[in-house]
């Protein structure tokens, strides 16, 4: 069974070193009491409960998967599922980085980012349980009425309910102007919904005493498209005035689809018979609302995928080096034993660098966008939360396909250090491979969130936010311009940078004549946008390294090694990238359809 030790050391160095989180956090209003101690003690807690509780029954809840009674529409998880749920929610964890006002612990997103790191390494099937009722406690903590927050944000907030987003239908994904649930008005101001939802996850389960979905659906006057929807709170059960259970509502779980991967969260088909809602927000601007919801989920999906990365990488240097077989090319390196570990051959380095260089780099982005997320909700100054706020929207759709991309890569790259034993089911492996697979998927393809990066966060401003993001990167490489030790790291990073800037305004300028270039450009421009991140994070990190080199701690040796592997061999990528970029659409558009 595959092992997990929370990588605290890593986060703590992001957190205060590479971040000053505790400076930055405390110029906060709403954090101006966090000190370092909190954090890590946090973390501490945090990293038990994944590698102690969820762990364990992360390989035999994909095993066992979610089960529905046809008779009752009730769906159980796998075992031990519901168990570790009441553990987590008697620990006060859902409440981390909720509104003190609805009962939370006000701490920042941050830590919340963190945590969820671990948990979905520990275990992603179980972690969306969670991690949807989160998305949902900020959907109407950001557009419910007062009296909608007073019935949902507190149990949303322990934990003792769960939550939900009911987007997509049979016929309609992407493109959610094609919807059709419907909502009738009633006298009594709520509204009677009826329709069909599928793959929704966490949609059923026995985990919480009371489910609630939030539901896209259609007004009878509203508009055609996507302008035309509206967003809806529906719970499992009713909810009394006095808070209590009341009846249940026809919302009902109508089938579970059979998966590759997160078997052990309920992937529902769920259907609305005249269910009870209530509105949230105003009518028709309801995918305004849920985009709080889908942005958040974004943000976690990316946080899944750097999970599985970690743990994965994890798994696969145990494994390395104990696993023997052949010799190293240049001469036994342990003439003791009949063969050697496989971690002296250069292209098994290659697969662990990789994976170790996407899961250092994606943490140290992730934690970057978190703490630009806090100052967008808590700064006092409205100027640097709007700045915050575009920079967190533009780094949104790099975190959600980059890294889950490079999970992909990573999971499969680990599984292979296993050889043929990584295909096989015990040793866990090919769990992390089948469980990354979907976050490249679900949130919006990743094909969606480079269209998104492109075409509406970039060239929808002409480039505005990527300039501020490019001008801190441009300081970076001023102030180490001079550093002798840094031009190995600086030199690459300039260059990425200048290139990222020429390729936006060739890309622009034959957008012009023909706006399918956008999509014959995103995919391979979002991934060069998420290598010049990369390699700021990267480049700022090695500095820190290459001070602390001689001080004795392997850990910043390893760093450094790390961000050398990352420069010589993962950034290089981008050349070909921007020559794919360059290359346009008529490769793409010559053939006929016919001809297909
Ligand atoms: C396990 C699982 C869990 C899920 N959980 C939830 C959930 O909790 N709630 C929820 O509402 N939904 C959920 N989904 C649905 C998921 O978000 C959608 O599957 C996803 O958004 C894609 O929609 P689709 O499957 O209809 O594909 P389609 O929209 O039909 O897309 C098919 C292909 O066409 C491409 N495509 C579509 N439009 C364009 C375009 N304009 N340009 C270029 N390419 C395009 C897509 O990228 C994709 O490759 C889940 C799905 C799965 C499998």
């Amino acid at each position: 069974m595959p092992q997990y030790n929370p990588p605290l050391r890593d986060m703590q160095f992001v957190l205060h070193e590479l971040l000053h989180a505790v400076d930055e956090l405390k110029l906060l209003p709403a954090h101006a009491e966090i000190d370092e101690d909190t954090i890590n003690a946090v973390l501490e807690e945090g990293g038990k409960f994944a590698s102690e509780v969820l762990t364990p029954i992360n390989l035999s809840g994909d095993q066992e998967g979610c089960t529905l009674d046809k008779a009752t529409h009730e769906v159980k998880a796998p075992k031990g599922f519901k168990e570790a749920y009441a553990q987590y929610v008697e620990g006060g964890w859902p409440a981390l980085s909720c509104d003190p006002e609805f009962g939370g612990q006000g701490l920042p997103v941050l830590l919340n980012q963190f945590m969820y790191e671990m948990m979905n390494s520990a275990n992603q099937a179980w972690t969306m349980y969670p991690g949807l009722s989160h998305g949902a406690y900020e959907a109407l903590h950001a557009h419910g009425t007062p009296e909608q927050k007073t019935t949902y944000l507190p149990k949303l907030t322990s934990g003792v309910w769960t939550g939900t987003m009911c987007l997509t239908e049979p016929h309609c994904g992407t493109d959610l102007g094609l919807l059709r649930a419907k909502a009738e008005p009633q006298a009594d101001g709520t509204y009677k919904i009826t329709g069909q939802k599928i793959f929704i996850s966490a949609g059923e389960h026995d985990l919480a005493e009371n489910i609630i979905h939030l539901v896209l659906a259609r007004l009878p006057d509203a508009p055609q498209g996507s302008k035309g929807i509206s967003l809806f709170v529906v719970p499992k059960f009713n909810v009394k005035a006095d808070g209590s259970l009341g009846e249940r509502n026809p919302v009902y779980c109508g089938g579970l689809e059979h998966k590759m991967g997160i078997h052990g969260n309920a992937t529902a088909q769920i259907v609305l018979d005249g269910a009870v809602g209530t509105l949230v927000g105003q009518p028709n601007k309801g995918l305004q609302a849920m985009f709080v919801m889908m942005n958040a989920a974004r943000l976690g999906v990316g946080n899944q995928s750097l999970g599985l990365t970690e743990v994965a990488y994890q798994n696969a240097v145990v494994y390395a080096k104990d696993r023997i077989q052949m010799r190293a090319l240049s001469g036994p390196k342990s003439p003791d034993k009949p063969a050697d570990p496989i971690i002296v051959h250069p292209d098994v380095r290659k697969m662990l660098l990789t994976a170790r260089a996407f899961a250092e780099g994606g943490r140290a982005l992730s934690a970057y966008t978190a703490l630009q997320l806090d100052k967008a909700l808590s700064s006092d100054d409205a100027d640097e939360r709007k700045a915050c706020e575009d920079e967190v929207a533009l780094l949104t759709p790099i975190i959600k396909a980059f890294i889950s991309d490079n999970a992909w890569i990573a999971t499969s790259h680990c599984m292979q250090v296993f050889g043929g034993h990584g295909y096989i089911h015990e040793w866990g492996m090919e769990q992390f491979v089948r469980d990354s697979r979907i976050n490249m998927t679900y949130e919006g393809t990743n094909t969606v969130q480079s269209l998104d990066l492109l075409g509406r966060k970039i060239l929808g401003n002409n480039g505005a936010t990527l300039k501020k993001f490019g001008k801190k990167i441009a300081e970076f490489v001023e102030e180490e311009g001079t550093s002798e030790a840094m031009q190995e790291f600086i030199n690459p990073l300039a260059d990425i940078g200048d290139k990222v800037t020429k390729l936006t305004t060739e890309i622009g300028m034959k957008a012009f004549q023909n706006p399918d270039e956008v999509g014959a450009a995103a995919v391979d421009y979002l991934r060069v946008v998420g290598h010049l991140c990369f390699a700021y994070m990267w480049a700022r990190m090695a500095k820190l390294a290459l001070e602390k080199k001689d001080s004795g701690d392997p850990f910043y040796t390893a760093k450094l090694s790390t961000a050398r592997f990352y420069f010589a061999k993962l950034l290089p990528e981008t050349a070909s990238l921007i020559r794919t970029a360059r290359a346009g659409l008529s490769p793409l558009m010559e053939m006929d359809e016919a001809l297909f």
